[in-house]
């Protein structure tokens, strides 16, 4: 890697400023916020407890929800500092601002190997517009800086980006922690020069939130395999009907221009050659969020390659299960981002489900190397039971992307060069 790691880092007494993605899922119960879910805390240990063992004075700084500059309690992060201390088995300060008095005062008081949170930097607008004061007292407190937080690192913040700038400025060295450096590991080198084949797998919603990674791996990939919704676009562009499939007309061009891509660089590019159909039918009741119920009716497999008007795709079908799992054995590196169908819904989820233990089969056999980006596959594949059969899940969402398509991650440019 081209970028300090914390492991380049002497910390010894130094005070570091380390992001870090604590956005974790919080939910209110009996007028108390309580969090459903730690991973992106347990994420972080292994580089917090190597900044402790080497006597740094660590300053953590996170983001949680999106504020929009108040100080709205529901998005504080002090239960996170309580989770922190129960999960790493040592006290956690807590600073109920994250710059000014409080904050300086929080910070004069670490201990070497000592762990300090800071409140919610987007309690204040200057964190998205990365002002340049707003960062300059965020920086203050810190000789050294650490970014450990991969899924924050595509937007230029205060905390991501104006704040290291200043500090690498006045001569503090500024380095990716380690759940960052396996993130810039697995998505970039790995990938960069990948062991063949390659095959891609790629669902989800919408060709538009993915095309630019569809057209950049076109020169990487010797096979691309499509499910999900995305699907019936690439269908629209061969002129096929899709029914009531989700799908997103004014995207046709650019997916008939991936089919032309794909066929001239020679890249075997998949469509299912059966799916999962079903009637939806509006229930006429609404939910929650005051949204029409829709129901699904008659689930039924279809090698049509048109779907009736009626009718919507919501899985690849027993062919193409078949046809991308022999694949996906054949594999030495894999990766995968979106699930293959409306996989919440069990009559929906075989084809994700398929696809995830085909991944993990070609990994224990085949040592493939299987690379899993996108917050709903990793959901599937943890669902299946099978996180640990994978090689990597990428913690990332939009920042994965933004990194597989090739572009320059602010909060990576932002680090010190090696
Ligand atoms: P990821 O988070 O892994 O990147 P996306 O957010 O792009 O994946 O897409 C996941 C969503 O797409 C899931 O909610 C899933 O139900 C939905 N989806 C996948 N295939 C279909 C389909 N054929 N019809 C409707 N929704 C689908
Ligand atoms: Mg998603």
């Amino acid at each position: 890697m081209d970028k300090l790691t914390v492991n380049d880092l002497s910390v010894k007494n130094q005070r570091v400023l380390v992001r870090v993605d604590f956005n974790v899922p919080m939910e209110e119960k009996d007028g108390k916020m309580v969090i459903n879910d730690t991973t992106r805390i347990k994420e972080t240990l292994p580089t917090l407890r190597l900044l402790i063992e080497r006597g740094a004075k660590i300053i953590l700084a996170a983001h949680l929800g999106r504020p929009k500059g108040k100080r709205d309690p529901s998005m504080s992060l002090r239960p996170v500092a309580d989770k922190l201390s129960e999960m790493i088995g040592r006290p956690v300060a807590f600073a109920d601002d994250c710059i000014g008095e409080s904050a300086a005062k929080a910070i004069a008081a670490l201990q070497p190997g000592g762990l300090l949170l800071l409140e919610n930097v987007r309690y204040y607008n200057e964190e998205e517009a990365n002002d340049p004061v707003f960062a300059e007292k965020l920086a203050r407190g810190a000789d050294l800086y650490v970014n450990d937080a991969f899924g924050a690192a595509h937007r230029a913040h205060a905390s991501t980006e104006g704040a290291p700038r200043l500090i690498a400025a006045r001569g503090g060295r500024c380095a990716a922690g380690l759940s960052m450096e396996r993130e810039l590991k697995f998505l970039g080198q790995e990938l960069e020069n990948p062991a063949r084949p390659f095959v891609v797998v790629l669902g989800g919603a919408k060709v538009s939130d993915k095309i630019n990674v569809i057209d950049r791996l076109l020169e990487k990939a010797d096979t691309i395999l499509i499910g999900g919704a995305m699907v019936y676009t690439f269908r629209l562009a061969q002129g096929r009907k899709v029914g009531k499939s989700l799908s997103e007309p004014d995207k046709v061009d650019i997916a008939r221009a991936a089919l032309e891509k794909a066929k001239s660089r020679g890249v075997q590019f998949l469509l299912p050659s059966d799916e999962v159909i079903g009637t939806p039918v509006d229930t006429g009741k609404v939910n929650k969020k005051g949204k029409p119920v829709i129901e699904i009716r008659n689930p039924r497999p279809s090698s049509d390659p048109d779907i009736p008007d009626g009718d919507a795709g919501l899985d690849i079908g027993p062919q193409t299960v078949k046809r991308y799992c022999q694949i996906l054995l054949g594999a030495k590196t894999i990766l995968w981002n979106g699930p293959m169908g409306l996989f919440e819904d069990p009559r929906f989820a075989e084809g994700t489900n398929a696809v995830a233990r085909a991944v993990a089969e070609a990994t224990a056999k085949n040592g493939a190397k299987s690379i899993i980006g996108g917050g709903d596959s990793i959901k599937a594949v943890n669902k299946a039971g099978l996180a640990d059969k994978v090689t990597f899940m990428s913690t990332g969402g939009g920042a994965s992307l933004e990194f597989l398509e090739g572009r320059v991650l602010p909060g990576v440019a932002a680090l010190s060069a090696k």
